[in-house]
């Protein structure tokens, strides 16, 4: 910590340089802060997965397993585990560039509906994998934004694959529509929803409403922190409503530049 005393007292330019030094070391060190807690959270995130790779490819070598068909089950295991971990570097990767400031958007004037409509059709299989449909209604005359393509793609990506992902039946739901200077974007399901409690730590890095339950769905609690840097970066704003058991709705605000 900087300490006052250290520095020339009054108020002349002496006095005022000192304070905006003194003002700059602070910052600093709040950024060097978050950055341990963001390191220790990374260690953490990977240390879990490999302790399962290690774990099971230990039995595996000691021929531990009872048959073939518990070899392939650990073998799964190792496969899921590995994957995850080339997820999280993925993401990860999205965020850091996202942080550093040198996360510059590429903004051209572009259509959302027809990003929408891209994302939605390459999700399709996945979702119709688990009986999942994925259905849009989009306003059509919806005028032009000025946005990042590749980001709001990868926004569109990471609310639609969370919506299928929890959820086992129904559908996941797409509205786009203008009110006032607007373009409201609902990307609605019809899932597991999020507890009351939990909603406002949905957009936190790393944060996962039940470990468990997240574990099995492969996440990594990184794609709502992105989507929500992304939106932010266009001046935009996401909020998001959900009952449990009945599904969520995440609505984005676009402004009409
Ligand atoms: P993850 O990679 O775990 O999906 P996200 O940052 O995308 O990470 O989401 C954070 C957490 O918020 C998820 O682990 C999940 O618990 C919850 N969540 C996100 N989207 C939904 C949704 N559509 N329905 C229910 N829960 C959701």
């Amino acid at each position: 910590k900087y300490r006052q005393e250290i520095f020339y007292k009054g108020d002349d330019e002496i006095a005022k340089l000192g304070s905006s030094i003194q003002a700059l070391g602070e910052q600093l060190q709040y950024f060097e802060d978050s950055r341990n807690q963001f390191l220790s959270a990374v260690s953490h995130e990977i240390r879990t997965p490999l302790t399962y790779i290690r774990g099971y490819s230990d039995v595996l070598m000691k021929g531990m397993a009872k048959d073939p068909e518990e070899n392939l089950k650990y073998l799964d295991i190792i496969n899921k585990e590995a994957q995850r971990i080339s997820f999280m570097i993925n993401d990860l990767f999205e965020m850091s560039k996202l942080q550093v400031g040198q996360f510059e958007l590429n903004k051209e004037q572009a259509d959302i509906n027809r990003i929408i409509e891209r994302v939605a059709s390459s999700l399709r299989p996945a979702a119709e994998k688990k009986g999942l449909e994925i259905t849009t209604n989009l306003e059509s005359d919806l005028p032009y934004l000025n946005m990042d393509i590749h980001r709001m793609e990868q926004v569109f990506y990471n609310l639609i694959e969370n919506g299928i992902k929890y959820s086992t039946e129904g559908r996941v739901s797409i509205r786009s529509f203008l009110k006032k200077s607007l373009v409201i974007i609902e990307i609605s399901d019809t899932g597991i929803g999020i507890p009351q409690q939990e909603i406002p730590l949905v957009w936190e890095r790393f944060y996962r409403v039940d470990q468990s339950r997240a574990r099995k769905t492969g996440g990594t609690g990184l794609g709502l922190y992105v989507v929500k840097q992304i939106i932010e970066a266009h001046d935009g704003d996401i909020q998001v409503e959900s009952m449990e058991n009945q599904g969520s709705v995440f609505t984005i605000y676009l402004k009409n530049q």
